[in-house]
Protein backbone atom coordinates (compact mmCIF):
# COMPACT_ATOMS: atom_id res chain seq x y z
CA UNK A 1 0.00 0.00 0.00
CA UNK A 2 1.19 3.39 -0.73
CA UNK A 3 1.76 5.78 1.86
CA UNK A 4 -1.11 7.66 2.95
CA UNK A 5 -0.79 11.81 1.39
CA UNK A 6 -1.76 15.01 3.55
CA UNK A 7 -1.50 18.26 2.05
CA UNK A 8 -0.52 21.28 4.83
CA UNK A 9 -1.79 24.83 4.29
CA UNK A 10 0.66 27.39 5.79
CA UNK A 11 3.30 24.67 6.08
CA UNK A 12 5.82 27.17 5.82
CA UNK A 13 4.90 28.57 9.28
CA UNK A 14 6.08 28.26 13.04
CA UNK A 15 3.29 25.61 13.39
CA UNK A 16 2.63 24.25 10.20
CA UNK A 17 6.81 23.52 9.57
CA UNK A 18 6.70 21.67 12.84
CA UNK A 19 3.24 19.75 11.54
CA UNK A 20 5.14 18.96 8.28
CA UNK A 21 7.97 17.58 10.21
CA UNK A 22 5.65 15.49 12.62
CA UNK A 23 4.05 13.64 9.92
CA UNK A 24 6.57 12.81 7.92
CA UNK A 25 8.05 11.15 11.15
CA UNK A 26 5.02 9.12 10.82
CA UNK A 27 5.19 7.97 7.40
CA UNK A 28 3.17 10.45 5.71
CA UNK A 29 4.19 12.09 2.61
CA UNK A 30 3.44 15.73 3.19
CA UNK A 31 2.37 18.40 0.61
CA UNK A 32 3.18 22.15 2.06
CA UNK A 33 0.93 24.89 0.13
CA UNK A 34 2.25 28.26 1.38
CA UNK A 35 2.44 31.70 -0.03
CA UNK A 36 5.13 32.87 2.09
CA UNK A 37 3.50 35.84 3.15
CA UNK A 38 4.23 35.69 6.71
CA UNK A 39 5.65 31.86 6.14
CA UNK A 40 9.57 31.14 5.65
CA UNK A 41 11.14 29.10 3.49
CA UNK A 42 13.98 28.77 6.35
CA UNK A 43 11.29 26.87 7.83
CA UNK A 44 11.63 24.31 5.36
CA UNK A 45 15.13 24.00 4.97
CA UNK A 46 16.22 20.87 6.49
CA UNK A 47 13.32 19.28 4.28
CA UNK A 48 15.32 20.43 1.00
CA UNK A 49 16.41 16.76 -0.09
CA UNK A 50 13.50 14.91 1.68
CA UNK A 51 11.81 12.68 -0.90
CA UNK A 52 8.15 12.14 0.82
CA UNK A 53 8.08 16.38 1.26
CA UNK A 54 6.92 18.89 -1.48
CA UNK A 55 6.84 22.34 -1.34
CA UNK A 56 4.18 24.24 -3.27
CA UNK A 57 4.68 27.84 -3.70
CA UNK A 58 0.40 29.01 -3.50
CA UNK A 59 -2.25 31.22 -2.06
CA UNK A 60 -4.56 29.60 -1.01
CA UNK A 61 -7.07 32.11 -1.61
CA UNK A 62 -8.00 30.89 -4.97
CA UNK A 63 -8.58 27.32 -5.88
CA UNK A 64 -5.89 24.66 -5.35
CA UNK A 65 -5.39 20.85 -6.13
CA UNK A 66 -2.54 18.90 -5.30
CA UNK A 67 -3.86 15.82 -6.77
CA UNK A 68 -5.53 13.21 -4.26
CA UNK A 69 -4.89 13.38 -0.86
CA UNK A 70 -5.88 11.58 2.29
CA UNK A 71 -5.96 14.57 5.10
CA UNK A 72 -6.05 18.00 4.62
CA UNK A 73 -4.65 19.80 7.21
CA UNK A 74 -5.58 23.64 7.13
CA UNK A 75 -3.30 25.75 8.71
CA UNK A 76 -2.58 29.16 6.44
CA UNK A 77 -3.16 32.60 8.22
CA UNK A 78 -1.18 34.93 9.60
CA UNK A 79 -1.43 34.63 13.35
CA UNK A 80 0.31 37.16 15.58
CA UNK A 81 -1.17 40.19 16.72
CA UNK A 82 1.49 42.19 14.41
CA UNK A 83 1.04 40.01 11.41
CA UNK A 84 -2.68 39.86 10.98
CA UNK A 85 -2.79 43.93 11.69
CA UNK A 86 -0.02 44.31 8.64
CA UNK A 87 -2.19 41.77 6.61
CA UNK A 88 -6.01 42.24 8.04
CA UNK A 89 -7.58 41.85 3.97
CA UNK A 90 -5.43 38.91 3.66
CA UNK A 91 -6.01 37.34 7.25
CA UNK A 92 -10.69 37.78 6.66
CA UNK A 93 -9.66 36.16 2.92
CA UNK A 94 -7.41 33.43 4.13
CA UNK A 95 -9.48 32.47 6.91
CA UNK A 96 -12.88 32.44 4.54
CA UNK A 97 -11.74 31.74 1.06
CA UNK A 98 -8.74 29.73 1.78
CA UNK A 99 -11.04 27.60 4.28
CA UNK A 100 -13.91 26.88 1.29
CA UNK A 101 -10.86 26.12 -0.79
CA UNK A 102 -9.59 23.71 1.84
CA UNK A 103 -12.67 22.51 2.54
CA UNK A 104 -13.07 21.89 -1.35
CA UNK A 105 -9.87 19.43 -1.51
CA UNK A 106 -11.37 17.30 1.81
CA UNK A 107 -14.39 17.30 -0.21
CA UNK A 108 -13.28 16.29 -3.51
CA UNK A 109 -10.50 13.50 -2.09
CA UNK A 110 -13.18 12.37 0.68
CA UNK A 111 -10.35 13.19 2.84
CA UNK A 112 -9.83 13.92 6.54
CA UNK A 113 -9.71 17.35 7.90
CA UNK A 114 -8.28 19.40 11.09
CA UNK A 115 -8.50 23.20 11.03
CA UNK A 116 -5.84 25.56 13.25
CA UNK A 117 -8.74 27.65 15.12
CA UNK A 118 -7.48 30.02 17.57
CA UNK A 119 -8.49 30.99 21.41
CA UNK A 120 -8.90 34.58 20.13
CA UNK A 121 -12.43 33.04 19.12
CA UNK A 122 -13.09 33.95 23.26
CA UNK A 123 -12.12 37.61 22.38
CA UNK A 124 -11.20 39.52 25.76
CA UNK A 125 -13.20 36.61 27.59
CA UNK A 126 -15.58 36.78 30.17
CA UNK A 127 -15.57 33.02 31.50
CA UNK A 128 -12.02 31.61 33.34
CA UNK A 129 -11.49 29.44 32.33
CA UNK A 130 -12.32 28.93 28.74
CA UNK A 131 -14.15 26.34 28.09
CA UNK A 132 -14.93 24.79 24.46
CA UNK A 133 -18.36 25.64 24.89
CA UNK A 134 -17.70 29.43 25.74
CA UNK A 135 -19.69 31.57 22.50
CA UNK A 136 -16.74 34.40 23.38
CA UNK A 137 -16.44 37.95 24.06
CA UNK A 138 -15.89 39.59 20.52
CA UNK A 139 -15.28 43.12 19.54
CA UNK A 140 -16.31 42.56 15.66
CA UNK A 141 -14.71 45.90 14.31
CA UNK A 142 -12.01 46.33 16.47
CA UNK A 143 -8.41 45.94 15.16
CA UNK A 144 -8.01 42.43 16.72
CA UNK A 145 -11.24 41.51 14.68
CA UNK A 146 -9.73 40.69 10.85
CA UNK A 147 -8.35 37.58 12.98
CA UNK A 148 -10.78 36.78 15.65
CA UNK A 149 -13.93 37.06 13.14
CA UNK A 150 -12.06 35.58 10.12
CA UNK A 151 -11.19 32.60 12.71
CA UNK A 152 -14.78 32.14 13.84
CA UNK A 153 -15.96 32.48 10.10
CA UNK A 154 -13.45 29.45 9.24
CA UNK A 155 -14.99 27.34 11.97
CA UNK A 156 -18.71 27.84 11.35
CA UNK A 157 -17.80 27.53 7.38
CA UNK A 158 -16.21 24.11 9.10
CA UNK A 159 -19.82 23.01 10.69
CA UNK A 160 -21.70 23.94 7.81
CA UNK A 161 -19.05 21.67 5.25
CA UNK A 162 -20.14 18.76 7.79
CA UNK A 163 -23.51 19.39 7.61
CA UNK A 164 -24.28 19.77 4.59
CA UNK A 165 -21.26 17.94 2.76
CA UNK A 166 -20.36 15.51 5.40
CA UNK A 167 -16.97 16.00 5.36
CA UNK A 168 -15.12 14.88 7.95
CA UNK A 169 -13.77 17.49 9.77
CA UNK A 170 -11.91 18.77 13.51
CA UNK A 171 -11.45 22.08 14.68
CA UNK A 172 -8.45 22.82 17.07
CA UNK A 173 -8.72 25.59 19.51
CA UNK A 174 -4.98 26.47 19.88
CA UNK A 175 -3.90 29.22 22.82
CA UNK A 176 -0.13 30.88 22.96
CA UNK A 177 2.05 28.43 21.71
CA UNK A 178 6.23 29.41 21.40
CA UNK A 179 9.34 27.43 20.63
CA UNK A 180 12.25 27.22 17.92
CA UNK A 181 11.13 29.16 14.13
CA UNK A 182 9.15 31.83 15.91
CA UNK A 183 9.54 34.45 13.92
CA UNK A 184 11.78 36.98 15.30
CA UNK A 185 10.02 40.02 14.24
CA UNK A 186 6.26 38.65 14.67
CA UNK A 187 5.67 40.83 17.39
CA UNK A 188 4.40 37.90 19.89
CA UNK A 189 5.64 38.55 23.49
CA UNK A 190 7.65 35.62 23.72
CA UNK A 191 9.71 36.63 20.70
CA UNK A 192 9.79 40.03 21.51
CA UNK A 193 11.18 39.38 24.68
CA UNK A 194 13.75 37.30 23.57
CA UNK A 195 14.88 39.23 21.36
CA UNK A 196 15.45 41.96 23.39
CA UNK A 197 16.86 40.00 26.24
CA UNK A 198 19.41 38.81 23.91
CA UNK A 199 20.32 42.35 22.79
CA UNK A 200 20.38 44.16 26.05
CA UNK A 201 18.07 45.78 24.95
CA UNK A 202 14.64 47.10 27.58
CA UNK A 203 11.48 44.42 27.25
CA UNK A 204 8.83 46.03 26.58
CA UNK A 205 5.58 45.44 28.89
CA UNK A 206 2.56 46.54 27.70
CA UNK A 207 0.43 48.29 30.47
CA UNK A 208 1.16 47.02 33.61
CA UNK A 209 1.83 43.79 32.35
CA UNK A 210 -0.84 41.82 34.79
CA UNK A 211 -2.60 40.77 31.75
CA UNK A 212 -1.79 36.92 31.46
CA UNK A 213 -0.99 34.00 28.61
CA UNK A 214 -0.86 30.41 29.01
CA UNK A 215 2.09 29.62 26.85
CA UNK A 216 2.36 25.85 25.25
CA UNK A 217 5.89 25.00 24.22
CA UNK A 218 5.63 23.71 20.45
CA UNK A 219 6.21 20.13 20.95
CA UNK A 220 3.25 19.44 23.30
CA UNK A 221 1.20 21.34 21.22
CA UNK A 222 1.93 19.51 18.43
CA UNK A 223 0.96 16.52 20.10
CA UNK A 224 -2.17 17.18 20.40
CA UNK A 225 -3.19 18.06 17.15
CA UNK A 226 -1.52 14.11 15.97
CA UNK A 227 -4.12 12.58 18.60
CA UNK A 228 -6.60 15.20 17.64
CA UNK A 229 -6.15 14.38 13.72
CA UNK A 230 -6.68 10.61 14.96
CA UNK A 231 -10.30 11.20 16.69
CA UNK A 232 -13.26 11.26 15.58
CA UNK A 233 -14.72 14.64 17.72
CA UNK A 234 -15.76 17.00 15.41
CA UNK A 235 -16.49 20.02 17.88
CA UNK A 236 -13.96 22.25 18.66
CA UNK A 237 -11.00 21.02 21.57
CA UNK A 238 -8.68 23.34 23.21
CA UNK A 239 -5.60 22.48 22.91
CA UNK A 240 -2.84 24.85 25.12
CA UNK A 241 -0.74 24.92 28.43
CA UNK A 242 -3.20 25.91 31.39
CA UNK A 243 -0.31 27.13 33.31
CA UNK A 244 -1.21 30.79 33.32
CA UNK A 245 1.19 34.05 33.96
CA UNK A 246 1.12 37.96 33.95
CA UNK A 247 3.15 39.40 31.08
CA UNK A 248 5.42 40.61 33.65
CA UNK A 249 6.24 37.52 35.43
CA UNK A 250 6.76 35.86 31.57
CA UNK A 251 9.13 38.60 31.26
CA UNK A 252 11.03 37.81 34.61
CA UNK A 253 11.41 34.53 33.18
CA UNK A 254 12.75 35.28 30.44
CA UNK A 255 15.45 37.47 32.08
CA UNK A 256 16.38 34.59 34.19
CA UNK A 257 16.52 32.06 31.47
CA UNK A 258 18.89 34.12 29.39
CA UNK A 259 20.63 35.54 31.93
CA UNK A 260 20.29 39.21 30.72
CA UNK A 261 20.49 42.31 32.61
CA UNK A 262 18.41 44.32 30.55
CA UNK A 263 15.68 46.57 32.31
CA UNK A 264 11.95 46.24 31.77
CA UNK A 265 10.01 49.23 29.95
CA UNK A 266 6.17 50.11 29.87
CA UNK A 267 4.53 50.72 27.11
CA UNK A 268 1.21 51.64 26.39
CA UNK A 269 -1.29 48.32 25.99
CA UNK A 270 -3.02 47.50 22.33
CA UNK A 271 -6.58 48.35 22.11
CA UNK A 272 -8.85 44.95 23.10
CA UNK A 273 -5.74 43.05 24.39
CA UNK A 274 -7.16 40.47 26.57
CA UNK A 275 -6.81 40.52 30.00
CA UNK A 276 -7.01 36.70 30.67
CA UNK A 277 -6.48 33.78 29.01
CA UNK A 278 -6.32 30.30 29.89
CA UNK A 279 -7.45 26.94 28.54
CA UNK A 280 -10.10 24.54 30.09
CA UNK A 281 -8.21 21.20 28.55
CA UNK A 282 -10.46 18.50 30.09
CA UNK A 283 -12.06 17.93 27.28
CA UNK A 284 -8.50 17.27 25.50
CA UNK A 285 -7.68 15.24 28.72
CA UNK A 286 -10.30 12.96 28.63
CA UNK A 287 -11.05 12.80 25.15
CA UNK A 288 -7.51 12.70 23.74
CA UNK A 289 -5.56 11.78 26.63
CA UNK A 290 -3.33 14.63 26.25
CA UNK A 291 -1.47 16.69 28.65
CA UNK A 292 0.83 19.64 28.17
CA UNK A 293 4.51 17.81 29.57
CA UNK A 294 7.05 21.25 29.43
CA UNK A 295 6.74 24.43 31.92
CA UNK A 296 7.39 27.49 30.59
CA UNK A 297 11.01 27.70 32.08
CA UNK A 298 12.11 24.73 30.57
CA UNK A 299 10.59 25.00 27.17
CA UNK A 300 12.19 28.73 26.95
CA UNK A 301 15.31 27.16 27.88
CA UNK A 302 15.05 24.70 25.31
CA UNK A 303 14.03 27.90 22.56
CA UNK A 304 17.39 29.94 23.70
CA UNK A 305 19.63 28.41 21.41
CA UNK A 306 17.33 28.90 18.15
CA UNK A 307 16.36 32.81 19.57
CA UNK A 308 20.24 33.47 20.33
CA UNK A 309 20.98 31.93 16.61
CA UNK A 310 18.42 33.77 14.71
CA UNK A 311 19.48 37.72 16.63
CA UNK A 312 23.11 36.92 15.96
CA UNK A 313 21.77 36.04 12.10
CA UNK A 314 19.90 39.37 11.93
CA UNK A 315 23.01 41.19 13.58
CA UNK A 316 24.69 40.03 10.35
CA UNK A 317 22.69 40.52 7.97
CA UNK A 318 22.51 44.20 8.71
N1 LIG B 1 3.02 41.96 24.96
C1 LIG B 1 3.88 42.75 25.71
N2 LIG B 1 5.06 43.16 25.12
C2 LIG B 1 5.43 42.80 23.87
C3 LIG B 1 4.54 41.97 23.11
C4 LIG B 1 3.34 41.59 23.69
O1 LIG B 1 3.61 43.10 26.87
O2 LIG B 1 6.51 43.21 23.43
C5 LIG B 1 1.75 41.51 25.59
C6 LIG B 1 0.50 41.79 24.78
O3 LIG B 1 0.02 43.08 25.05
C7 LIG B 1 -0.42 40.68 25.26
C8 LIG B 1 0.53 39.51 25.56
O4 LIG B 1 1.82 40.10 25.71
O5 LIG B 1 -1.06 41.06 26.44
C9 LIG B 1 0.57 38.44 24.48
O6 LIG B 1 0.78 39.10 23.25
P1 LIG B 1 1.04 38.32 21.90
O7 LIG B 1 1.20 39.36 20.84
O8 LIG B 1 2.15 37.34 22.05
O9 LIG B 1 -0.26 37.43 21.64
P2 LIG B 1 -1.83 37.54 21.97
O10 LIG B 1 -2.07 36.55 23.04
O11 LIG B 1 -2.16 38.94 22.43
O12 LIG B 1 -2.50 37.22 20.69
Amino acid sequence: MSPKRAVVTGGAGFLGSHLCDALLAEGWCVVCVDNLLTGRRANLEHLRNEPAFEFVEKDICEPFDVGKVDYVFHFASPASPVDYSNHGIATLKVGSLGTFHALDVARKYSAKYLVSSTSECYGDPLEHPQKETYWGHVNPIGPRSVYDEAKRFTEAVTMAYRRYHNVDTRIVRIFNTYGPRLQLNDGRVVSNFMKQALRGEDLTVYGDGNQTRSFCYVSDEIDGFLRLSKSDEHLPVNIGNPNEFTILECAQLVLKVSGSKSNIRYEPLPQDDPKQRRPDITKARQLLGWEPTIDLETGLLKSLAYFKKAVAEEGAVK
